[in-house]
């Protein structure tokens, strides 16, 4: 299976990545943990100038899906292909939520992208950490290296944040939204139940 997880800067989906990989190995499954923008040697590449490189917001589209097209090909089908289960930090509602909601692009000149480079492959699972732009924003904020997404203003954050809700809404089988200001073991009930469901599929 194919999960992405998702959630602006600080929203904490980092911390509950290799716990969410942990718990699929201890049922028994063989997991690959990848991130985007990122997950081959020419995708970590191109993330060092997405992070680093100011450049036209269609620039920055257009290589997030150059790095995507390559890690799919290298790295996401071949795995699911061995029946590997695949843990991507980030895919593209990434890509909706930041350069369509944040930045501003139209959604259908994504959409063309979208179906260009994936060809139909769809995570089978979105787990989208939700919490308020002010909580996240804060926790970003006393990090010692930001980068330049996490520079940005607050209300930049806001439009990334009601883009990715307005996609969880728009794709209800395969999103699942929890809020990460609850308390961490409120958290983990929360994805062991999503996960067991889709063990059990
Ligand atoms: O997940 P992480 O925060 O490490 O991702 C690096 C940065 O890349 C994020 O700040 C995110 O804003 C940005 N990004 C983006 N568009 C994507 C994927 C990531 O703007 N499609
Ligand atoms: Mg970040």
């Amino acid at each position: 299976a194919f999960i992405t997880l998702e959630g602006i800067d600080g929203a904490g989906k980092t911390t509950n990545l290799e716990w969410i990989a942990e718990y699929l190995r201890s049922q028994g499954l063989e997991v690959l943990v990848t991130r985007e923008p990122g997950g081959t040697p020419l995708g970590e590449s191109l993330r060092a100038l997405l992070l680093n490189q100011a450049m036209h917001i269609d620039t920055e589209a257009l290589l997030m899906f150059a790095a995507r097209r390559e890690h799919i090909a290298q790295v996401i089908q071949p795995a699911l292909d061995r029946g590997v289960w695949v843990l991507s930090d980030r895919f593209t509602d990434a890509s909706f939520a930041y350069q369509c909601g944040g930045r501003g692009i139209a959604e259908d000149r994504l959409g063309i992208l979208e179906s260009w480079v994936q060809q139909g492959l769809q995570p089978d699972l979105t787990v989208l950490f939700d919490v308020d732009v002010a909580i996240a924003h804060e926790r970003v904020r006393t990090h010692s290296d930001p980068d330049r997404f996490e520079q940005e203003q607050l209300g930049f954050f806001e439009r990334v944040r009601s883009m990715y809700l307005h996609r969880a809404a728009q794709y209800p089988e395969r999103f699942r939204v929890v809020r990460t200001d609850q308390s961490i073991s409120d958290i983990r009930i929360e994805l062991k139940r999503m996960l067991s469901v889709l063990i059990s599929e």
